[in-house]
């Protein structure tokens, strides 16, 4: 049984819509999100982003076989002198791919490239550029270049057969793809895209395209949504402008909630346009309408839209442009994450040295928008991008991460170190 927001509210000690900090809307969320259950099966290289939907084990061992890991001569280490330089008789050669498959008599090496299987017996690979060859045929091994077992790869040690090699959960990377083709494993099963409708609201805004009337701007959120969307990889559904009219925003309500998994709107929830929003959303679904303690973004709304058991995830954000973005990676993105089947991994956060003193009441999170940069000595350093207002989407623009300023935080002095969390990624 799905809980109900309020069963979902009383596990969340002192929680209070009207002040809600950041980490218990967080964990009220968590709670909240349904996990998509479909799956289907990709070739491998189709399936970079996607979810992983079951453990792959490993049906072989990877490698198969011991081999070397590097050009040079195989030899027994029991054959190396204790003291002073070996002399081996080289008994043949072993390629990848193309084994010596002879047996070694003892005493002897066999000269070796890197994949080459192992020669029965042998278990040490000295490097080429150690040693000289003889124009009899005979490999001089210097003193204390290589001991037992060196340059030498075992089997199984990258994968070992029965193992779990990539667990469910897993967002497949460049990596991955490598390690089941390793396996020699053609598709992969991963869970479906998430559908995700979303649209703008707002008598005030107009499209790319039309004339921009007095007192209008044009509406860049479906801009900034479209592209963190795309960034995760679900499948998106843009219903464009919808006006502040209870008829159109009921059908848009209506039809995002019947075609997708998760609904994300913008504008609308602050204090003076919630009230007309709140009676569509009591007719359509079950919505609370949050003050968070975070600047920018403070309202938000959130819920399920649609009839039970086909429901659609509501995240109604703000509308001023930053706090869009800001409400969208607080909290929608690892909510889509989850709802993806994903297991969440932790963003990484930068500790950088404030290049100048921050003002920051303690009791609300604030998201500073910075450019981080490294000094000569190493040490990151932030500085903030500007004017900070929640409609200068410049700041953002501008920005390579967003310096957060926790819950009981105070004012930051010049040289005190922030968490920043950057918005580049390697992989
Ligand atoms: P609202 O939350 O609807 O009261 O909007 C807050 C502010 O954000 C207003 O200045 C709106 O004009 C602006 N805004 C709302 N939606 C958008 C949008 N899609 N694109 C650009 N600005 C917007
Ligand atoms: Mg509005």
């Amino acid at each position: 049984m799905t809980p109900s927001l309020e069963q979902i509210a009383s596990c969340i000690t002192g929680y209070d819509p009207n002040a809600l900090p950041v980490a218990q809307a967080q964990e009220f969320i968590a709670r909240l999100v349904p996990r998509v259950r479909t799956v289907e099966k990709l070739p491998i290289r189709a399936a970079l982003g996607r979810v992983l939907a079951a453990d792959v084990v490993s049906p072989i061992d990877v490698p198969t076989h011991d081999n070397s890991a590097m050009d040079g001569y195989a030899l027994r280490g029991m054959d190396l002198a204790a003291e002073g330089p070996t002399a081996l008789p080289v008994a043949g050669v072993g390629l990848a791919g193309q084994q010596f498959a002879g047996l070694v008599p003892p005493g002897h090496a066999v000269r070796i490239m890197t994949g080459a299987v192992m020669p029965a017996g042998l278990d040490t690979v000295v490097p080429q550029e150690f040693t000289t060859l003889d124009a009899d045929g005979v490999v001089q091994v210097p003193a204390g270049v290589v001991r037992t077992g060196d340059n030498r790869r075992l089997r199984g040690e990258d994968l070992a057969r029965g193992e779990p090699a990539l667990v469910a959960g897993r967002t497949l990377r460049p990596a991955d793809l490598g390690l089941l083709a390793s396996l020699g494993q053609a598709e992969v099963a991963v869970f479906r895209r998430l559908r995700v409708a979303f649209f703008s609201t707002g008598d005030e805004l107009r499209s790319i395209g039309e004339p921009l009337d007095e007192g209008c701007v044009y509406d860049s959120n479906r801009y900034t949504l479209h592209g963190m969307l795309q960034r995760l990889g679900v499948d998106l559904l843009d219903l464009g402008v919808v006006r502040d009219d209870p008829a159109a925003l009921e059908a848009a309500f209506t039809e995002a909630a019947a075609s997708a998994d998760a609904v994300i709107t913008s504008g609308g929830v602050s204090v003076g346009e919630a009230d007309h929003t709140k009676q569509i959303m009591a007719r359509l679904g079950e919505v609370l309408f949050w003050k968070i303690a975070m600047r920018p973004g403070r309202p938000m709304a959130i819920g399920r839209l649609g009839p039970p058991g086909r429901e659609a995830m509501l995240f109604g954000l703000p509308g001023n442009p930053v706090a869009v973005m800001v409400t969208f990676y607080a909290f929608v993105r690892d909510a889509l994450l989850a709802m993806s089947g994903a297991t969440p991994e932790p963003v990484p956060v930068l500790r950088a040295v404030s290049e100048a003193g921050l003002r920051k009441k303690p009791g609300r999170t604030e998201y500073q928008r910075g450019i981080v940069s490294q000094a000569a000595d190493g040490r990151w350093m932030v500085r903030i991008t500007g004017a900070q207002g929640s409609g200068i989407l410049r700041s953002m623009s501008e920005a390579n991460g967003m310096v957060v300023l926790h819950h009981g935080q105070g004012h930051v002095a010049a040289g005190d170190l922030v968490d920043v969390i950057p918005f580049h990624g390697l992989v």
